[in-house]
């Protein structure tokens, strides 16, 4: 029996709970349907209701008290229940249960938007004269918070190219280590986004991984290596396998899966998150209960979704490759390059549903095909149910100076495209006719 005063408000649900039956492992996408919450303790009500509540009511004073020597460190074991709604409630406990299931992580944590997660991330783990290493390109506005607002705090960062060799992350890791020394502080964080938006070129998680590990040998602390897997994940790329310690992500695309919510997600060890969680906490950068019972909903169709998605992306793309109006594709499924497909047989189950299209010509030829779609919709963002179609260079990455433009990949031909849920042959017919239009 737990000790009544010890648990200031009950939990969910008692833990652990049961993810094996006779030996055998549950899957994920089991799980999505009740993991994390007992009806028992919401009237019998077989789905959560959405706890929309700004504060938790203690069972005694007693109980108040020891919620806040836990929050604070007074006592040992960290904070436990549920108090008020900027630091947790309900439906979000139970959405990160489960978004930790997808990515086998101890621990995870779930963010107003992806970038809120990315920012109480960086926050969290840099100190004043650190040193971030990233892969790159970066999310745009990920680029832009490391570079201008980690600036502003004295932070400053190294970058290496998506696709780097063994040679050259050592390489770059030793700069940096250098560089935090100078500075007085140390390399705080290694950030790697994979496959990097919009070139789809894939980092080698488990050679940044052991590079991490060769540079920091003895020494007590070591800094993590985060991922955004917002493009594979959780289904098609699971990072904490291949050595990574943190992963991130935009909820807003594949997980959320509708294009009707913004959200974050992190997930990793709890040692990893404890950091994160305090200064969301302080920030409150956490999701709200409505958008936290979308997700709920939304992870129970992830793996259907997906699927359909990735394969439907792979007949529109077979389409595609030999079309005479076509001049190349940038879809994980057709890789060339045996480094980029060595490290796609290692670390990825699928090739995704967001691939890039380049079309025969420039500005004026992607235009035209772009604006004679049907089915697929032009907009930015990716991974919802409906196929989206954009142009890279004249949308989201119209601020990148000319000569990185060209250095990253993004031509005036590049439309970038999400392949959604529809039949697929109404999708390969939406593009024949907008090819023709070309
Ligand atoms: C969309 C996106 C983000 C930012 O997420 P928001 O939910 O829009 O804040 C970060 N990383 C990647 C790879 C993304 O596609």
């Amino acid at each position: 029996m737990t000790d009544p005063i010890d648990t200031p408000t009950p939990r969910r649900k008692p833990k652990p709970e049961v993810t094996t039956l006779g030996g055998r492992e549950l899957k994920p996408s089991t799980l999505m349907m009740g993991f994390g919450y007992d009806p028992a303790l919401s009237e019998g009500s077989l789905k959560p209701p959405i706890f929309l509540t700004s504060t938790f009511a203690f069972e005694s004073a007693e109980a108040g008290k020891r919620h806040f020597e836990r929050i604070t460190g007074v006592r040992e074991g960290g904070a436990e229940g549920l108090v008020y709604s900027r630091f947790n409630g309900p439906n979000q406990e139970i959405l990160e249960d489960r978004l930790g299931i997808w990515d086998g992580a101890e621990d995870a944590l779930v963010f107003s938007s992806g970038m809120s997660a990315i920012a109480t991330l960086l926050l969290a783990w840099c100190s004043a004269g650190d040193v971030v290493v990233h892969s790159g390109p970066l999310y745009a506005a990920t680029e832009g918070f490391i570079g201008k607002v980690l600036g502003k705090y004295g932070v400053t960062y190294l970058d290496f190219p998506a696709g780097a060799s063994r040679e050259e992350i050592d390489s770059v890791i030793a700069r940096a280590k250098e560089q935090a020394a100078r500075q007085g502080g140390k390399l705080a964080l290694v950030y790697l986004e994979s496959p990097a938006n919009p070139t789809n070129a894939l980092v080698d998680i488990e050679a940044v991984a052991a590079a991490r590990d060769a540079a920091f040998e003895g020494e007590e602390a070591r800094p993590p290596v985060a991922i955004d897997n917002t493009f594979l994940g959780p289904l098609w790329q699971r990072p904490l396998k291949h050595g990574a310690d943190i992963v991130v992500y935009s909820l807003t695309k594949y997980a959320g899966g509708h294009s009707d919510l913004v959200a974050g997600g992190l997930s990793g060890s709890k040692a990893m998150m404890d950091p994160i969680r305090a200064l969301r906490n302080t920030m409150g950068t956490i999701c709200d209960p409505n958008t936290a019972w979308m997700l709920l909903r939304s992870l129970e169709t992830l793996e259907i979704r997906m699927e359909k998605a990735g394969r439907n992306a792979a007949a529109v793309c077979a389409f595609l490759k030999d079309h005479p109006k076509v001049d190349g594709l940038g879809y994980l499924g057709m890789i060339e390059d045996s480094h980029q497909q060595d490290i796609f047989r290692r670390h990825c189950t699928g090739a995704g549903s967001t691939f890039s299209l380049f079309v025969k010509g420039g500005e004026a030829e992607s235009f035209r095909f772009l604006d004679s779609l049907c089915v697929a919709k032009l907009a930015v963002s990716l991974g919802g149910t409906e196929t989206l179609a954009s142009h890279p260079a004249a949308m989201t990455h119209l601020s990148v100076p000319a000569e990185r433009k060209r250095a990253l990949g993004i031509t005036d031909n590049l439309v970038r495209i999400s392949i959604g849920i529809e039949d697929a042959g109404d999708l390969i017919a939406d593009f024949d006719q907008a090819l023709a239009a070309v």
